[in-house]
């Protein structure tokens, strides 16, 4: 089998799956650890890192993501855990940014430890940041995460713009009763910013999954919302590759714009151009469902380049036509949020 990038039915590069899709995106975890409790997806009281052996080296994720470059991935995303806990990130920055052939390569993070990063990061090579910040009010966000670091993570958001990376992207997750009346003023800062807040609902995995802890709120309460105190938001037209799966509006007069990602209210599957390498190194082609291909096997019995690829060829071959919620089976699955990466 020839694993060269090709195009198909649905277009453009990526290693091809056996629903006529492509996978063009890889995200890839750096670790399972993290600096925050956020109740939905690391609570204190489950929080259960692997051993150090279990998780991939820098060199082992490079091995991974060349061969994934080499057959068609254009767009990666460093995610955890939370990235910024692992030493020496930027350097392994540096080194996916030199492949030949990649478009896009964005790092996802809490901010917490941002501020004393960002220029080296972007230096690195680093091109966007997405950073997941659920409240704008201190308390509030102590109260999801855990940790009292919300000016942390403002200077954080700060030192990204000053250090070019942007357009920066802004995470929220809006829970019931906690921070989804902070939804307006989110997107207030939309007006006076060339930020991107992406509201992203609330999916039934890990912690998020048992109902007593935290509920999430659908992206058409948000909406409405959002237009109540701010006025309509109107659709922007248009959408690539490197686009996330994001519905994208912009508010009269905006310098940024507001996102809906609608895993559960909407239909994302038909459209899902991603593949995950989890920290420990399982290529995971659905991030609901637990089929799991190992690569880190291949990459410590000493595969070679081919063996890698086809690794990446047959956990993409997996892929399901759609997730268990869109089979509507609305379930979690036996991972946690911050060991998938999100
Ligand atoms: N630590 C980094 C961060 O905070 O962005 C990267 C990892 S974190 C798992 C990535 C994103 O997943 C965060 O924006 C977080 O809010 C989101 N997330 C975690 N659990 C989720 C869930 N059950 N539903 C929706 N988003 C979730």
């Amino acid at each position: 089998m020839d694993y060269r990038p090709t195009s198909g039915p649905c277009g453009g590069p990526g290693i091809p799956d056996a629903h006529g899709r492509r996978a063009s995106y890889l995200r890839v975890s750096v670790t399972d650890r993290c600096n925050l409790r956020c109740a939905y997806c690391t609570p204190a009281a489950s929080f259960c890192p692997k051993p150090h052996q279990e998780i991939l080296t820098y060199e082992e994720i490079l091995a991974v993501v060349t061969q994934a470059v080499a057959m068609g991935v254009r767009k990666v995303r460093l995610t955890g855990g939370e990235p910024l806990v692992r030493r020496g990130l930027e350097t392994l920055v540096e080194k996916i940014a030199a492949l030949p052939g990649l478009l896009d390569l964005c790092l996802t993070t809490n901010g917490v430890l941002l501020a004393d990063r960002a220029k080296a990061l972007a230096d690195a090579g680093l091109k966007r940041i997405n950073v997941s910040l659920d409240s704008l009010d201190a308390e509030t966000f102590a109260r999801i995460t855990g940790r009292d670091a919300l000016d942390s993570v403002l200077s954080g958001l700060e030192a990204a713009e000053a250090a070019g990376l942007s357009p920066t992207k802004i995470n929220v997750v809006p829970l019931a009763g906690i921070n989804a009346r902070e939804a307006p003023d989110f997107a207030r800062l939309t007006l006076e910013k060339p930020v991107a807040v992406r509201f992203i609902e609330l999916m039934p995995v890990g912690p998020a999954a048992s109902r007593n802890r935290v509920a999430g709120v659908d992206t058409q309460t948000i909406r409405r919302a959002v237009e109540d105190a701010l006025g309509p938001l109107s659709p922007i037209p248009g959408h690539d590759l490197l686009d996330g799966p994001a519905e994208r509006f912009a508010l009269a007069g905006a310098k940024g714009e507001v996102g809906f990602i609608t895993p559960v209210t909407g239909h994302p599957c038909p459209s899902c151009n991603r593949l995950r390498l989890t920290a420990d190194g399982k290529l995971r082609p659905c991030l609901l469902s637990d089929a799991e291909t190992d690569i880190r096997s291949v990459l410590r019995s000493g595969g070679s380049e081919r063996d890698i690829q086809q690794a990446l060829a047959a956990a993409v071959a997996a892929k399901p036509a759609a997730g268990p919620r869109n089979q509507g089976v609305l379930s979690g699955c036996a991972r946690v949020m911050h060991s998938i990466g999100g």
